[in-house]
């Protein structure tokens, strides 16, 4: 059996805690490795190594730093499909959906490479007679990041290009489930030149993130997962004194006016809805037919889905892959229960026709009359399962949405510039589409929700994420002639 280590001081380490993790191929169903999973000690000595790192790393210059990461950007590159191939392999996506994840992430890589322009700070010549004020951005030091199975290059993407940017040392801690990109990213950093211990991997479950959370030498945690994990790890490394970003679940709705265009809205509404599975944390959950489009979209949707071809991610001609687990697959599954629908009418039950074999499938499912209050609409799912509320109004369709305890995305889709620009001023979510079903930001751009969606003050990557991996510091200088030194005791003031 293949064993999936650490990677703790510029080379892979074979884990010592005597504890592992079963990693799957979900679309056979069959166990292909066991991913070591770190003991407290294990997690100390990776910070030992990082914390020695970081001394040197702060002082290496912006213009090496920069050449670093242009030659990982061009490893990333290289070396894509290999990386798509992994997440296929242990996440199930099939492979344009892996590729595509590749590519978002590296756009993350390609922004941080303009390091020396984002860490420019002010200065101000002769704020008071003789003195210069000027900022300056610092590293913090060692900073971990926590992260979900459900996008396992692109999320340590957000993190870790920009932490290493600004000169601090980055601990990833990534999805026991799909532990192998975290590995090949290592590698590709010590051919890219980043010297040993800049970027480390421990492998684990809650006993390695409650020692991250713990350490007295992490200075910041980037945390992306569910919503009662982000609150936990917002709450716990907060009191220890730590900086956090926690992002957590969703359950994002795309409203569809009565003036939109039905395919369009359609086309969107199936592939945001059920592309990887629904695994995605801006995946549409909720589409809210608004005035009397509901019957139309339902059927357009309807007939959508019934050509969704479900099968394994290396097959060319499979548009969704499996869930990532048996577990889930099933948890997904129990949805469709009479107890968790409470009254929703099933237009197409996922559960019939899924292909056969051990592989963790589940078909496209769609729900209609959903209501707020049932399971099926107030839980995050995380699976191919889109459900439809139907409202009378455009205020209906808003109230709605802002009730809702999740806070991530949110779309609109209308011919009208006034009803969408009035929907970007209402809706209370981080990210809103207009006629655009899954409005992640560019990597120019920072990613994050509202509400139960994100824990901290900064959202993640782009300008934020400059703001959340540096401290910043504030010089005032002065160069008196000695000849006109004094003594005053009052306190200085402008002159
Ligand atoms: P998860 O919360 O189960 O796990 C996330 C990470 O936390 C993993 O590395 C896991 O090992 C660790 N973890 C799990 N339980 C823990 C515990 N009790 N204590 C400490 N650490 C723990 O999430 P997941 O199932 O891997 O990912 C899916 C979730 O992530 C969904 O809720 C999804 O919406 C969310 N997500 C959010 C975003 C976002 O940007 N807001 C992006 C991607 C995924």
């Amino acid at each position: 059996m293949n064993h999936i280590h650490h990677w703790v001081g510029g080379s892979e380490l074979a884990g010592t805690s005597g504890r592992g993790s079963p990693v799957y191929n979900p679309a056979t169903g069959k166990q292909t490795a066991i991913v070591d999973l770190a003991s407290e000690a294990e997690v100390d000595a990776a910070v030992e190594v990082a914390s020695a790192a970081a001394r040197q790393w702060r002082t290496t210059s912006l213009a090496k730093r920069m050449q670093i990461l242009f030659a990982f950007r061009e490893l990333l590159d290289r070396n894509r499909h290999e990386i798509a191939w992994l997440i296929t392999s242990e996440h199930g996506k099939v492979a344009s959906d892996a590729l595509g994840e590749v590519a978002r992430g590296i756009e993350n890589v390609e922004f941080a490479c303009g390091v020396p322009h984002l860490l420019k700070g002010e200065y101000t010549e002769q704020v008071s007679t003789g003195v210069d004020v000027f900022s300056i951005r610092q590293p913090l030091g060692v900073v971990a990041g926590i992260t979900p199975f459900n996008f396992p290059a692109m999320v340590p993407m957000w993190m870790f290009a920009n932490a290493i940017a600004c000169g601090n040392c980055f601990i990833l801690k990534p999805s026991e489930r799909d532990p192998s990109p975290s590995l090949r990213f290592a590698e590709l950093w010590r051919d890219a030149g980043l010297p040993p211990g800049v970027f480390s991997v421990i492998q684990g479950d809650r006993t390695a993130v409650s020692r991250l959370l713990d350490h007295p030498d992490i200075a910041a945690i980037s945390f992306v997962g569910s919503t009662p994990v982000a609150r936990q790890i917002y709450e716990a490394a907060t009191r220890n004194g730590k900086r956090v970003q926690a992002l957590g679940g969703a359950k994002n709705h795309m409203v569809v006016l009565p003036d939109a265009d039905i395919d369009a809205a359609a086309d969107a509404a199936v592939s945001a809805g059920y592309g990887s599975a629904g695994e995605r944390c801006m995946a549409i959950s909720v589409l809210v037919a608004v005035g009397g489009v509901g019957d139309s979209i339902v059927e357009a949707i309807r007939q959508r889905v019934a050509r969704v071809k479900v099968g394994p991610g290396d097959r060319a001609d499979s548009a969704m892959g499996p869930l990532v687990t048996r577990e889930h697959r099933d948890r997904v599954a129990s949805y469709l229960e009479d107890d968790a629908l409470g009254g929703a009418a099933v237009v197409v039950d996922g559960r019939r026709g899924v292909p056969e074999g051990n592989g963790f499938f589940l078909n496209p499912s769609l729900l209609d009359d959903v209501r707020p209050g049932t399971k099926v609409y107030d839980d995050e799912i995380f699976g191919p399962v889109l459900s439809v509320v139907r409202v009378d109004t455009y205020d209906e369709a808003v109230a709605l949405i802002n009730r809702n305890q999740f806070g991530n995305g949110a779309a609109i889709f209308t011919r009208d510039g006034g009803a969408a620009r009035q929907f970007q001023f209402d809706v209370e979510v981080g990210m809103v589409g207009v006629n655009m079903p899954i409005p992640v930001p560019v990597a120019s751009y920072s990613f994050g929700g509202w509400k139960s969606s994100l824990f901290g003050d900064t959202h993640m990557y782009g300008p934020d994420g400059i703001r959340f991996y540096t401290k910043m510091k504030v010089v005032t200088s002065h160069w008196p002639d000695p000849g006109l030194s004094t003594i005053d005791l009052g306190f200085p003031r402008n002159r």
